[in-house]
C-alpha cells in the first residue's frame, strides 16, 4: 500500500494534477480479501487488488480521461459476475452497518482535521459545555450499549459505579490487548480511527470524574501504536487533551502502556496488575475495579470497540442507537470473518443479523463449492456452531444459548474438509500456552484435556476417554479462576455436543 501511495503521488505530479487531486492514506476498508484498495472521491469508485504497477493506468484512464478501469473493479457473483463500481453496491458491504468502523477507510487517521470534519470531538464539546456528568451517563445507559470485549457488561452501569465511587483520583483504561487468534477488530479501529477512542475516553473521564487515562495495547501492534501517538499529540496540540480542555476547566490526559502479548492480560484484573508493573495474573472475584482498580482507585475499563461507539451515541442519541440491534443487545458488532469463506475481512452488522447472512451474503459463501460445516465464534474460548443454527440471530444471549459466545468478535468458518477434533486441539493448544498458571483447574486441567484430545486425534482414544473428556471439561469450566480457564473447554464441549460422530470416528472401540 505504501508503494501504491508513493506511485500515486508521483504519477499525479507527472500528469500535472497536483492542484486538482490529492492522495490520502486511510485505515482499513475491511475487505481484506480484496486489498489493497484505492477509492476515488467524489466518484466513489472502488478499485480492488491494486498493485503499484496499476497506478499509471488509474491516473491516466480515470483521473485524466474519466474512464473507469474495469479490470480493477469488484466482480459481483450474485449479479451474474457484473463488475461493480461503488462499494455500497457490493454484497460484502450492503448488509453491513458501519458504526464503530464509520471512519475506517474514509479518513486519514494521522490527520485530526479529517476526524474533526466528520463531527469528531463534537460529542466531547457537547458533554463539556452542555451536559452534566449524570446526563452523559444516562445517554450511555439508555443506549443499552454492552461491552464489546467479550463479557457484554452494560457500559452505562460500569460508568455509574465508577462515578459513584468516591476518590480523589480515578482512571479510565482502554483495553486494546486484543489477543484472540484471527481477531483484529480493535487493531483496525485504532489504525483507522484513533481519535474516536481518545474522544470517548475523555468523555468517560468527564462522566466519572477522572483526569487520567491509559491505553493498554499489545506491543505487537506497532502501526496502531504509532497512530495513537500521533493522534494523542495532535489532540494535545488542539487543546482536546491535557489541561483545561476547550477552556472548560476539565483536565484529562492519556498515556500508552504496552502489553507483552499475554492473552490473559485482556482480563480486567490481570491488565490492571500489568499496568501497575506486577505480574499479569487475574484476581479472584469479587473484585470490582470500577470501585477499587488501578492502584486501588476507581477505574473504568472499556474495550476499544465499545469506546468507538460512544461519540456517535452522544451525537445521535441513545434512541438512534436502539433503532438497530435486538432487545438483548442494541447496536452493531464488528466481526473478523475468516477461514473458509470467500470474502474474508472485517464486517460490522446490526446485532440480530443471522450467521447465514454473514457467511453467505456478506462472506460470499464457501470457496470451491465445499459444504459448510461450522462457524466458530468467540475465539479460542468460543464454541463451534453447526449448520442447524445458521439462522440464529447473533447477539450475546442467542450465541450463549447455542453453546458459543460473542467474545471479542472472531468468526472462523469451517468447511466439510475440516476435522472438528483437530480444530478443538488447535484452540486448546493456544489456551494451554496462554494459561497464567495461577489456578490448578486451568493450569493442569487444560493440559490433561489437551493430552486426551491428542490421544484421540492419534487414533488411540477409547469411548471411555470421550466420557472423561466431557467430565474434565465441565470441571475446568466450573472451577477455574478466570474467564480464560472457564471458557477454554467451550470448543471441546460444543463439538462433543454437535459433532460427536467425528470423535467416534477417531476412537478405537467405536461400538
Ligand atoms: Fe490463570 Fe487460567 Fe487460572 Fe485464569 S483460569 S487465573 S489464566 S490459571
Amino acid at each position: 500500500s505504501k508503494e501504491i501511495i508513493e506511485n500515486l503521488e508521483e504519477c499525479i505530479s507527472n500528469y500535472n494534477l497536483d492542484d486538482k487531486v490529492s492522495v490520502h492514506l486511510t485505515g482499513c476498508f475491511g475487505f481484506c480479501a480484496k486489498g489493497p484498495i484505492v477509492k476515488i472521491f467524489p466518484d466513489n469508485v472502488f478499485y480492488i487488488k491494486v498493485s503499484p504497477d496499476d497506478v499509471d493506468e488509474i491516473v491516466n484512464s480515470h483521473l485524466v480521461n474519466n474512464i473507469v478501469v474495469e479490470r480493477l473493479l469488484f466482480e459481483e457473483p450474485s449479479l451474474d459476475h457484473k463488475k461493480v463500481e461503488k462499494h455500497s453496491d457490493m454484497s460484502f458491504y450492503k448488509k453491513q452497518l458501519r458504526v464503530a468502523l464509520r471512519n475506517c477507510g474514509n479518513i486519514d487517521p494521522e490527520n485530526i482535521r479529517e476526524y474533526i470534519a466528520t463531527d469528531g470531538y463534537m460529542a466531547l464539546a457537547r458533554c463539556l459545555t452542555s451536559l452534566s456528568q449524570d446526563q452523559v451517563i444516562d445517554i450511555v445507559k439508555d443506549s443499552r450499549l454492552r461491552g464489546r470485549g467479550g463479557a457484554g457488561f452494560p457500559t452505562g452501569i460500569k460508568w455509574t459505579t465508577s462515578k459513584e465511587a468516591s476518590a480523589d483520583q480515578k482512571y479510565v483504561i482502554c483495553n486494546a490487548d486484543e489477543g484472540d487468534p484471527g481477531a483484529f477488530m480493535d487493531r483496525s479501529i485504532l489504525e483507522g480511527d484513533p481519535h474516536s477512542v481518545l474522544e470517548a475516553m475523555a468523555i468517560c473521564g468527564y462522566a466519572i470524574g477522572a483526569d487520567k487515562g491509559y491505553i493498554y495495547i499489545r506491543a505487537e501492534y506497532p502501526l496502531a501504536i504509532d497512530r495513537l501517538k500521533v493522534a494523542i499529540n495532535q489532540a494535545r496540540q488542539c487543546g482536546l487533551l491535557g489541561k483545561d480542555i476547550l477552556g472548560t476547566g476539565f483536565n484529562f490526559d492519556i498515556d500508552i502502556k504496552y502489553g507483552a502479548g499475554a492473552f490473559v492480560c485482556g482480563e480486567g484484573s490481570a491488565l490492571i496488575h500489568s499496568i501497575e508493573g506486577n505480574r499479569g495474573e487475574p484476581q479472584l472475584k469479587p473484585y470490582v475495579y470500577a470501585i477499587q482498580g488501578l492502584w486501588d482507585e476507581p477505574t473504568c475499563l472499556n474495550n476499544v470497540e465499545t469506546l468507538a461507539n460512544i461519540p456517535i451515541i452522544i451525537n445521535n442519541g441513545s434512541e438512534w442507537f436502539n433503532t438497530f440491534g435486538t432487545e438483548d443487545s442494541s447496536g452493531t458488532k464488528v466481526f473478523a470473518l475468516g477461514g473458509k469463506v470467500n470474502n474474508v475481512g472485517l464486517v460490522e452488522v446490526p446485532m440480530g443479523t443471522t450467521l447465514r447472512e454473514i457467511v453467505y451474503e456478506i462472506g460470499g459463501g464457501i470457496p470451491n463449492e465445499k459444504a459448510f460445516k461450522a462457524v466458530q465464534t468467540g475465539g479460542p474460548s468460543g464454541g463451534c456452531i453447526p449448520s442447524k443454527h445458521l439462522d440464529t440471530p447473533i447477539d450475546f444471549k442467542h450465541l450463549s444459548q447455542i453453546g458459543s459466545m460473542m467474545g471479542s468478535g472472531g468468526m472462523l468458518v469451517l468447511d466439510e474438509t475440516d476435522c472438528m477434533v483437530d480444530i478443538c486441539k488447535f484452540f486448546l493448544t493456544f489456551t494451554v500456552e496462554e494459561s497464567c498458571g495461577k489456578c490448578t483447574p486451568c493450569r493442569i486441567g487444560n493440559k490433561r484435556l489437551l493430552e486426551m484430545l491428542t490421544k484421540i486425534t492419534e487414533g488411540k482414544g477409547t469411548l471411555q476417554d470421550l466420557d472423561e473428556l466431557k467430565k474434565l471439561a465441565l470441571t475446568i469450566k466450573n472451577t477455574s479462576l478466570c474467564g480464560l480457564g472457564k471458557c477454554a473447554p467451550n470448543p471441546v464441549l460444543s463439538t462433543l455436543e454437535y459433532f460427536y460422530d467425528e470423535y467416534l470416528a477417531h476412537v478405537v472401540d467405536k461400538k
